[in-house]
């Protein structure tokens, strides 16, 4: 079915004109994806080279993170919302991988992530996975690799619990949805290490959260954490 509607939503592109993913109007020349207004006017955090920025502060005292950071204020209906959408639901995998490399400059111009060993994107449930054809952290993971040289791994966590959507459940459902959602595969991948775990949206930070206590589990293991998006803050 995902295959019909990727096929058809190929054609449709071709025949209309494209809208940008982030103000809605017609795009012109050779813009892809992102008028080059909203480009310009993208809701930058500027949280690189912060200590103590709200993504660490939604985080603190959760778990134990070296560092960590988003790319965007995630606001409803402002332009990373858009950009979100149209990287989770619309296909634009090339937008997802180009915001990672934004976001691997940021990282790279911080110098708090220098020595990063392993990038890991927050993994997707498979049947999701396979709805969606791709896991658009993982397009973020390419892009900030691109910039920054830092490995990727994608078998090294898995996710077990097919989630629903976050987005109505209140925290504390939240919290029961993703708890036990995932597993450490492969631990001798990443004993020693320090991983940098990626994810599109942080709302409550509690997938992320979880995620990261996973991975804390294996020996002598640090985390940072990278989003592209912070909602509500
Ligand atoms: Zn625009």
């Amino acid at each position: 079915m995902s295959f019909l509607i990727n096929a058809l939503r190929d054609l449709l592109s071709v025949l209309l004109p494209k809208k940008c993913c982030g103000c809605g109007t017609f795009l012109e020349g050779d813009e892809r994806d992102l008028c080059t207004h909203c480009l310009a006017h993208l809701p930058l955090t500027h949280y690189g080279a912060v200590t103590n920025n709200a993504t660490e502060l939604r985080l603190m005292g959760r778990i134990h993170f070296e560092a960590a950071t988003s790319l965007m204020h995630f606001y409803k209906g402002n332009i990373a919302q858009g950009i979100v959408h149209a990287i989770k639901y619309y296909g634009e995998e090339d937008l997802g991988f180009r915001m990672g490399r934004l976001l691997g400059h940021d990282l790279a111009a911080s110098h708090r992530f220098d020595d990063i060993d392993i990038v890991i994107p927050v993994p997707l449930h498979k049947k999701k996975e396979r709805e969606r054809g791709y896991n658009q952290s993982l397009l973020l993971c390419r892009g900030i690799a691109d910039i920054c040289k830092w490995p990727i791994a994608t078998d090294v966590i898995i996710r077990h619990i097919y989630t629903e959507s976050q987005t109505h459940k209140d925290r504390k459902g939240r919290i029961d949805n993703i708890s036990n959602a995932f597993e450490v595969i492969k631990p001798d991948a990443i004993a020693g290490k320090h991983i940098l775990l990626v994810d599109d949206v942080i709302t409550t930070g509690s997938t992320i959260a979880e995620c990261a206590d996973r991975i804390l589990e294996v020996e002598e293991t640090r985390i940072s954490i990278a989003s592209l998006t912070i909602a509500g803050s």
